[in-house]
């Protein structure tokens, strides 16, 4: 039986985007590998609303993240977390000797823009690392007003993770001033996992080239050079079948329109709240909550495992709480293909399974 999984990345990738997957081989260095690489970032950067380049890399969005921070911290990189993702954003810089201060705020509350102004107001920072939605937690980030802020300080290059959001959620690159914006493909974009996908905007090219250790596999000034000299190619082989499949599948999201998938995304979103509210209370901030996924306080100390066992032998799976949280919360994700239907019925077993 074919599951579905409700929880955040991977999700269900529809049948007629992993036959795309069984297309034969085409060399990594054809002509047709650059037509294809040339046709995805079109379509991207019409998803993202950007002119910036669009730069793909087979690992997942982990990847581009360490890159980001890596390749375009000269000064120190100032990391804004609420929640597990940004802590760990942190930790790749550590781990890669690149210098950063981590600013945290309590689990389930956003990140305060006035918090951002004045750390950045010190001038010790020429990088922001912050996530526009943090799927531990289930919050979305006031990032327009992030961005108003970002905007004061020009030395800053704006590195955003949005890589449970992005195609399921409007973020408009070019009008925020994000320099990078970072994404997988096994989330809300409705791919399997396997590529990860960043903006690179002018100011993060003129920053990278002023940074001298930017390793090699993520070094994303050199991804860019390679593909603007070789015609939208990479240094190293990418995943072609993915690629296959994320043509098509942009191809899918730009026939639905934007604002029609992003509609979708809130309106399943508002089902799951709805329900939540009726039996539980929702873990995160109500002036913040995400549209593709959504975290619920266990208030009625439900075995969270025993739920979970009893939805798959039905064919469906839903995520516990991430880390700490884990039994605490739980998390329903609604970002992808996923349609108001396909919510209802996860809803209506959860229901019966509960007796509610
Ligand atoms: C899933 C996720 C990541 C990690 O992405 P991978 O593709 O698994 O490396 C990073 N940030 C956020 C917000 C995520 O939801």
């Amino acid at each position: 039986m074919t599951k579905k999984l409700f929880i955040p990345g991977p999700i269900d990738v529809r049948t007629d985007v992993l036959e795309q997957m069984t297309k034969p081989m085409i060399g990594h260095r054809s002509k047709d590998a650059s037509l294809l690489q040339e046709s995805i970032s079109k379509k991207l950067q019409q998803v993202f609303y950007t002119k910036s380049e669009i730069l793909l890399s087979t690992s997942s969005g982990s990847g581009l993240m360490e890159g980001a921070i890596r390749s375009c911290t000269s000064k120190k990189a100032a990391v804004f977390s609420c929640g597990a993702f940004g802590d760990r954003w942190h930790k790749m810089a550590v781990t890669n000797n690149v210098k950063s201060d981590l600013y945290k705020v309590e689990l389930g509350r956003a990140i305060d823009p006035q918090m951002v102004d004045k750390v950045l107001s010190t001038g010790d920072y020429d990088l922001i690392a912050v996530q526009h939605n943090e799927t531990s937690t289930g919050i979305t980030n006031p990032i327009d007003e992030i961005a108003d802020i970002v905007k004061k300080y020009k030395d800053i290059v704006f590195c955003v993770d949005a890589v449970s959001s992005a195609g399921g959620s409007k973020i408009e690159v070019d009008k925020l001033g994000i320099d990078i914006l970072i994404t997988s493909s096994h989330k809300a974009l409705g791919l399997p996992p396997g590529m990860a996908i960043c903006t690179f905007s002018q100011k993060a090219i003129d920053r990278a080239d002023q940074v001298e250790f930017r390793g090699t596999y993520f070094d994303l000034l050199a991804m860019y050079k390679y593909l603007k000299k070789k015609n939208y190619q990479y240094p190293s082989t990418p995943s072609i079948p993915l690629m296959y499949a994320m043509n098509y599948q942009l191809d899918n999201i730009l026939k639905e329109g934007l604002d029609n998938r992003f509609k979708r995304h809130e309106d399943m979103a508002q089902l799951v709240r709805t329900w939540a509210h009726k039996h539980f209370k929702l873990f995160t901030d109500e002036n913040h909550l995400s549209n593709t996924l959504t975290v619920i306080e266990n208030t009625q100390n439900i075995n969270i495992s025993q739920l979970n066992s009893k939805l798959m032998e039905q064919g469906m799976q839903i995520a516990n709480g991430y880390g700490d949280l884990k039994e605490k919360t739980f998390r329903i994700s609604h970002m992808g293909d996923y349609q108001i239907e396909d919510i209802q019925y996860l809803l209506k077993t959860i229901d019966q399974i509960l007796e509610f």
